[in-house]
């Protein structure tokens, strides 16, 4: 693998309601500069959630 240079960035996104990190995703910095927000299925909370960025680790 060639260490290339690259802007997209691993991030978790996180349940707003119980602020547990459901999932994940990829973003490219270069073309996304303001934060993800996703309404995706909360497993916790059964049930769909506004589910923010956030950092991985
Ligand atoms: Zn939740």
């Amino acid at each position: 693998m060639a260490s290339k240079k690259t802007a997209v960035e691993l991030i978790a996104l996180q349940c707003t309601e119980c602020k547990r990190k459901n999932y994940t995703t990829k973003k490219n910095k270069r073309n996304t500069q303001e934060k993800l927000e996703f309404s995706k299925y909360c497993p916790f909370d059964r049930k769909h959630t506004l589910h923010k960025e956030t950092k991985i680790k």
